[in-house]
């Protein structure tokens, strides 16, 4: 029987330009908006590769202000600085370059110079509109469509990442640009693209999914499968990368409009509190979270093993999705990702305890199975190891 179609769609304004070469417009697009005093949070890799340089040419006396070595994960100490950064030159926007960390760092500070202005309007309860954030992503990540954040925090010595969701956070606008991809190096275009292809996987069977959010999601599917290899294995073929930009701009919009899972859930506190790369810890849990739901959401992969170039007619949708889940494995280990937690620093003494951390976490109680105890979690955190 068909499943009954009942959601709830939540749009929020955004101007997209996709496209190589698409960065050479940024300038015309901050006359467009009236954005006059712009503020930059990038990495030190985004100054070695000339991207930076690249943004103080187009934009010229409007960049007033720097911050170029915003930290994996946005680390809380971080904050005040950008903040203060903000607060002196009055910024009245501000960009985020290269991966989900420093566009993160850009909707954080973005959304803390609205709360402080707030408190000295004698605590006023209105929302203002926040300053807006401009996203030029240069990996996968997705973080440049969603109206949320991840900050870092650190509390009696234990680092905890908390996000925060709000639709004002979503970047206004986004330039995609294939060029600034083409030296993102294979293990960050393995592991960024697994995290794509896990939003994708996550979005089809997530308990607020809706039709736009698994149409993107099947052709963002689609768009992976036929690119991330190609990318890992030549970096510089643009024809790849743009295709590949374009299944993480799917991913993107996937993660943008649905809550997510069980896998999301222990990335997050795989990175949050084990300090693994996001990317990394998508590629360690995405077959064991997969294999984890998969008697109870087979129905809703089955789409994502068709996507992938699986035959699926005539056969169980269980056994199409596990086939589809060795694909990803395989996948995972041809771009020589680490596959274990073991390898990547997490003691098998932590896992009970990142097993009870998981449990708070909102992904993880919005999983489609329900997980209820820690031992479930440790279980896959085991399998992972
Ligand atoms: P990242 O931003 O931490 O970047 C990883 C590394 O890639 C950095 O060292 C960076 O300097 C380097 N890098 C980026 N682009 C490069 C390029 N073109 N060439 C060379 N080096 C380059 O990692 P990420 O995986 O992009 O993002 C992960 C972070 O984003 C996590 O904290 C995650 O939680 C967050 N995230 C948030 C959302 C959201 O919706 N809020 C979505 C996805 C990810």
């Amino acid at each position: 029987m068909q499943e009954m179609q009942e959601f709830r769609y939540t749009g929020f304004a955004q101007e997209i330009l996709f496209g190589a070469g698409k960065l050479a417009q940024l300038g015309e697009a901050l006359e467009r908006f009236h954005w006059q005093r712009v503020m930059l949070c990038s990495t030190q890799s985004q100054r070695r590769n000339g991207h930076i340089a690249a943004i103080e040419r187009l934009l010229e006396g409007r960049l007033v202000a720097n911050f170029e070595h915003v930290q994996p994960h946005v680390q809380d100490f971080q904050v005040a600085e950008g903040l203060a950064l903000a607060r002196e030159y009055e910024v009245d926007a501000i960009i985020g370059l290269g991966g989900g960390s420093p566009i993160g760092m850009a909707k954080v500070v973005s959304f803390a110079l609205e709360g402080q202005e707030r408190e000295q309007q004698a605590n006023s309860p209105i929302e203002q509109p926040l300053v807006p954030v401009i996203a030029i992503p240069t990996t996968y990540a997705g973080s440049e469509l969603t109206p949320v954040y991840g900050v870092t925090n650190h509390v009696d010595g234990q680092a905890r990442k908390v996000t925060v969701s709000d639709v004002r956070i979503a970047p206004r606008l986004i330039i995609y640009d294939p060029l600034l991809t083409l030296d993102l190096p294979p293990e960050l275009t393995a592991s960024t693209g697994i995290n794509a292809l896990a939003h994708c996987i996550e979005a089809l069977y997530s308990i607020t999914r809706n039709p736009p959010s698994t149409a993107v999601a099947l052709s963002g599917i689609r768009a992976i499968t036929s690119s991330l290899l190609r990318c890992y294995e030549a970096g510089d073929d643009l024809e790849a990368r743009a295709e590949m930009l374009n299944g993480a701009f799917l991913a993107g919009m996937a993660l943008a409009h649905v809550s997510m899972a069980l896998h999301h859930g222990l990335c997050h506190v795989l990175g949050g509190s084990a300090g693994v790369p996001h990317g990394v810890a998508n590629g360690i849990i995405l077959p064991h979270a997969m294999r984890f739901n998969l008697d109870a959401t087979a129905s809703q992969l089955a789409p994502a093993a068709e996507a992938m170039g699986i035959a699926t007619a005539g056969r169980d949708a269980e056994s199409a999705v596990e086939e589809a889940i060795q694909a990803i494995y395989a996948l995972i280990g041809r771009m020589r990702l680490p596959q274990r937690l073991r390898d990547v620093g997490v003691q098998e003494s932590d896992l009970p305890h990142l097993a009870r951390l998981a449990l708070s976490n909102r992904s993880v109680q919005n999983n489609p199975k329900s997980v209820t105890d820690a031992v479930q979690v440790e279980a896959i955190f085991r399998a992972a190891w």
